[in-house]
């Protein structure tokens, strides 16, 4: 059944709006019908059927029919903080790791940033909310930023902070989740395409972040992240 994103107060019986873009889908792309089904979900976990009762090229008005009983989120609360990338990386990237289950993404402009990303947040906004649609997600996933590295890390509560970096040859990411007790959330910083500086990584540990590779290849900065993501949902999450 085809899903959407609906922000706003959800209950048994109550009638949902379609946003304009939705109406446009319902309407003329899937050329949806009084009585079709569809679901929703409002990021508050849950997730609804919804009954088509009435349609124009304007509007789409649908009844809540019926309140789903739906476990997809992780338990593991996953912040990816990531470097910057270039245009389509950037894209690519927020899909997948929705997809992955991520539960926050936070961006950062660091000293070898090639990309602008300024006013491009609504359209990676858009990306996850179509991916949370698309993969069954119940919640999308919160985005914001880019932000200068040296300003996020002021005031960051170090908790379970892991720092993916090509050239620590010491802790792998595989063994730190090996010897460390589950947390309810972690944070996994990843650097854009040319990587970090030293004094940024310095900085980073400073702020409580733990060095961790990923082995022996250096990877494309979106390899990382999405390996990282699969490796701790695996361990810690609901990636089996
Ligand atoms: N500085 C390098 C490569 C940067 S790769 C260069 O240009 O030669 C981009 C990002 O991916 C890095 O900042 C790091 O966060 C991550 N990364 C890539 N390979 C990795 C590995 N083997 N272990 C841990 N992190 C890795």
């Amino acid at each position: 059944m085809h899903r959407f994103y609906l922000t706003g107060e959800h209950g048994l019986g109550a009638e949902v709006r379609f946003n304009p873009a939705q109406v446009r889908q319902i309407t003329r792309v899937l050329r949806m019908r009084v009585g079709s089904r569809v679901l929703t979900f409002n990021g508050s976990g849950q997730e609804w059927e919804v009954e088509i009762v009435a349609t124009s090229p304007q509007e789409v008005v649908g009844r809540i029919v019926e309140e789903c009983e739906a476990l997809r989120e992780s338990p593991l609360r996953v912040v990816l903080v990531q470097g910057l990338l270039k245009g389509a990386k950037m894209d690519y990237l927020i899909q997948k790791a929705t997809e992955m289950g991520v539960a926050e993404v936070i961006l950062l402009s660091t000293r070898r940033t090639v990309a602008e990303g300024l006013g491009k947040v609504a359209r990676w906004d858009r990306i996850a909310i179509e991916a949370a649609e698309q993969s069954g997600r119940l919640v999308v996933p919160k985005l914001s930023g880019p932000y200068p590295l040296e300003g996020y890390v002021v005031g960051q509560s170090p908790g379970a902070s892991l720092l993916l970096w090509e050239r620590e040859r010491v802790g792998t990411l595989a063994a730190l989740l090996d010897r460390m007790p589950p947390p309810d959330e972690v944070k996994i910083l990843v650097g854009p395409e040319g990587g970090l500086e030293m004094d940024e990584v310095a900085l980073l540990r400073r702020a409580g972040f733990v060095p961790v590779s990923l082995g022996p290849r250096t990877l494309r900065a979106e390899t990382a992240a999405l390996a990282a993501l699969a490796i701790l949902q695996h361990y810690w999450g609901d990636l089996r």
